[in-house]
C-alpha cells in the first residue's frame, strides 16, 4: 500500500494544491501557458483573460506580504510581487493600477523620487495583504499586448514555475495540435530522404487523432522536431504545450517539461528551437534533440541528446508524444529503415575568412570599425559574414543567436565634434529602418553591446521629440477633465526621459509607449491653482529636447 502511494505520486502533488486560488473573479481562461515560445524567452507565468478589457479586480492569490513593487515603461508594466508564508512568490503584471491603499504608498514614493519608473521593496509586514484582498486592477501596462493579467509563481530562488502545478481549475479536453514536422541531418554522412538539408515531413492524419507519415529512409546521427502548440477550451489562443517526448522502438530517448525555469536560462530558448527558421519563417520548430553546450534544465534524462543513430538496413519506429497539463496527448509515428545512399543533397557549407569559436573570443577590426565577442556567446562554431563598410557594418545575420552580448565600435574620429554629438548606433530593422541601440560615447569610439547579429550604422538624429496635448489646447479651461493627456513621439532615436511640472512644481506622469502617450491624474491632488502654467521636457537618445508649455485653467 505505501509502496503503492509512493509511485502514484504525479508531479501536482509536490506542490501545495490548495494554498493558492485565482486572483480574478472570473474563471481561468489562458491567453498564455506556462514555458511558452516566445522571443528570446520561455513565457514565465500564466497570462489570464480579462474579458478583452481592463479594470478587473486583481485579488491576492493567497495571504503574505507586498515584498515588491516595480512600476516599468515596458516589461511587466505595473507589476505587484507578494511573498508568501510557504516561500513561494506570486507576481501580477501589466496592472492598470493598484488598490487605493497600496496605490496611494507607491505614489507618495513616485513623488519623492519625481519619477513614473520605480523599484520598491516594501518590509514584512509593512503591506500585508489576506488571501483574497483586492490588490489591483487588472490593465494592459507595459509590453503587454492587449489587456490581460499575467500571473506568476515563483519558487524560493525567483524561479518561476508552471502555476498549474499548484492546482487551479483550467477546463482543457482538447489536444495539443502538431503542425509541422521536420527532419535534421546531424553529422557530417547522414542524410534523410537522400538530403542532409532540413527536411519537412508531411502529416498523414489518422481516425483516432495521431498521426503517421511516408517511410523515411535514413542513415547516420539523425533528429526530428516539430511546430506543436496546444489550445485550452473556451478560447482560440494558441498556447504552448506541458511536455514533449520522443521514443525509438518503445525506449523513450528525450524529455522536455515545462515546470519551471530559471531566468538566467530563459533565453536559451534559442537553442531549443531552430533559429534560423524561426527567423526566415516566423515559426518554431521545437528540436527534439539537444545540441552541444546546452545546459537547459527543462530536458529530462536523454539517450544520445535525443539523436537517433540509423544503420543502414535496420527498421525503426520513433513516436512523438506531446502532452497538454490536462493529459491530453497527441502522437506521430514514424516508420523509418535504415538505408545508406550516396547519392545525396549535401549540405552546403558557408565558409568565411571568419571563423568564430564558441568556446573562444573572437575580434575583428578594419576600417575603423570593430567587433568583440566573448567566448560563450555562441551557441556554434560559425562562420562568420562580415563586411567592414562604415556606412553599414554588416555583422553577420539575425539567423543565428547570441547568448550574450557582443560589442560594436566605430570610430569618429573624422567627424566634428558637434555632429558627434547627434549620432547614436543603430540597428537596421530588415526593411532598413534605424533602431537606437545603447549607445557609449568615450573618446574617438562610440561603441554598443548588443544581442543581435545584423546591420549597424552610425545614425544623425537632428529632430528633437514632438509633444502634444492631447485632451487640452493652451488657454484651455479644463475644470471637468480629470487627466492631463499629451502625446510624445521621436522619429529617430527614441524618447530617452521626460519630466512635467505644473507652476514649477513635478507631476506625475504615466508613459505609455504603446500609444506614446503621457497622462496626469489629477486625482493626485498637486493641481491646485486655478491658473496653471504647464511644463513638459522630453528629451531624446542622443539629447535633442523639446521644452512644450501651455497655460490651462481648473477649479
Ligand atoms: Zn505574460
Amino acid at each position: 500500500m505505501l509502496l503503492c502511494s509512493i509511485f502514484t505520486l504525479n508531479a501536482q502533488q509536490k506542490f501545495p494544491q490548495e494554498y493558492f486560488e485565482n486572483p480574478l473573479n472570473v474563471p481561468i481562461v489562458l491567453a498564455g501557458s506556462f514555458g511558452e515560445l516566445r522571443s528570446n524567452h520561455f513565457h514565465s507565468g500564466l497570462d489570464i483573460k480579462t474579458e478583452q478589457r481592463e479594470g478587473l479586480e486583481v485579488k491576492a492569490s493567497a495571504a503574505g506580504y507586498i515584498s515588491r513593487i516595480n512600476i516599468q515603461h515596458y516589461g511587466y508594466g505595473k507589476a505587484l510581487y507578494i511573498q508568501h508564508a510557504n516561500g513561494y512568490t506570486t507576481v501580477y503584471g501589466h496592472l492598470q493600477k493598484l488598490a487605493p491603499k497600496f496605490e496611494e504608498y507607491l505614489k507618495q514614493k513616485q513623488y519623492a523620487k519625481e519619477s513614473y519608473e520605480i523599484e520598491l521593496f516594501p518590509k514584512p509586514g509593512e503591506l500585508a495583504v489576506e488571501q483574497g484582498e483586492l490588490i489591483a486592477y487588472s490593465g494592459n501596462t507595459g509590453g503587454s499586448g492587449g489587456p490581460h493579467l499575467h500571473f506568476e509563481i515563483r519558487d524560493g530562488s525567483q524561479r518561476p514555475m508552471n502555476a498549474q502545478l499548484f492546482g487551479f481549475d483550467i477546463a482543457d479536453t482538447r489536444k495539443p495540435l502538431i503542425e509541422g514536422l521536420f527532419a535534421y541531418s546531424l553529422d557530417e554522412d547522414a542524410h534523410v530522404n537522400n538530403s542532409q538539408e532540413r527536411l519537412r515531413l508531411p502529416l498523414i492524419p489518422l481516425q483516432d487523432g495521431s498521426y503517421t507519415t511516408r517511410e523515411v529512409q535514413a542513415c547516420g546521427d539523425i533528429g526530428f522536431g516539430i511546430n506543436t502548440v496546444d489550445q485550452q477550451n473556451m478560447a482560440p489562443n494558441r498556447n504552448g504545450v506541458y511536455k514533449m517526448q520522443a521514443s525509438v522502438n518503445g525506449d523513450t530517448i528525450f524529455e522536455v517539461t515545462f515546470d519551471k525555469f530559471s531566468f538566467a536560462e530563459t533565453r536559451r530558448l534559442n537553442q531549443l528551437i531552430d533559429y534560423e527558421y524561426y527567423q526566415t519563417n516566423n515559426n518554431r520548430i521545437q528540436k527534439l534533440f539537444k545540441n552541444q553546450n546546452n545546459p537547459l534544465s527543462i530536458y529530462g534524462d536523454l539517450k544520445n541528446e535525443g539523436k537517433l543513430n540509423i544503420q543502414d538496413s535496420l527498421d525503426y519506429q520513433y513516436t512523438i508524444k506531446v502532452t497538454d497539463f490536462k493529459g491530453n496527448e497527441t502522437l506521430v509515428r514514424i516508420p523509418i529503415k535504415g538505408s545508406f545512399s550516396e547519392n545525396i543533397n549535401k549540405k552546403v557549407g558557408n565558409e568565411t575568412p571568419y571563423l568564430a569559436k564558441s568556446t573562444q573570443s573572437f575580434s575583428a577590426n578594419a576600417n575603423g570599425i570593430d567587433v568583440y565577442i566573448p567566448a560563450g556567446a555562441l551557441y556554434d562554431d560559425t562562420f562568420l559574414e562580415l563586411t567592414f563598410d562604415p556606412t553599414s557594418f554588416v555583422v553577420h545575420k539575425d539567423e543565428v543567436p547570441l547568448q550574450s552580448n557582443m560589442t560594436i565600435g566605430f570610430d569618429v574620429t573624422e567627424y566634428a565634434p558637434e555632429d558627434r554629438e547627434k549620432f547614436f548606433i543603430a540597428r537596421l530593422s530588415q526593411y532598413g529602418r534605424p533602431n537606437y541601440s545603447t549607445t557609449y560615447k568615450k573618446g574617438n569610439r562610440f561603441s554598443t553591446a548588443t544581442r543581435t547579429f545584423g546591420t549597424y550604422k552610425l545614425v544623425a538624429d537632428i529632430t528633437p521629440p514632438k509633444v502634444s496635448p492631447v485632451n487640452f489646447y493652451d488657454g484651455k479651461w479644463i475644470s471637468e477633465n480629470e487627466t492631463l493627456k499629451l502625446k510624445i513621439t521621436d522619429d529617430l532615436s527614441g524618447i530617452e526621459s521626460f519630466r512635467a511640472t505644473v507652476n514649477g512644481k513635478f507631476i506625475l506622469m504615466e508613459y505609455e509607449y504603446k500609444n506614446a502617450t503621457l497622462t496626469h491624474d489629477f486625482s493626485d491632488g498637486v493641481v491646485t491653482d486655478t491658473e496653471n502654467d504647464l511644463k513638459v521636457i522630453v528629451t531624446d537618445n542622443v539629447g535633442n529636447s523639446t521644452t512644450y508649455t501651455a497655460k490651462f485653467f481648473r477649479k
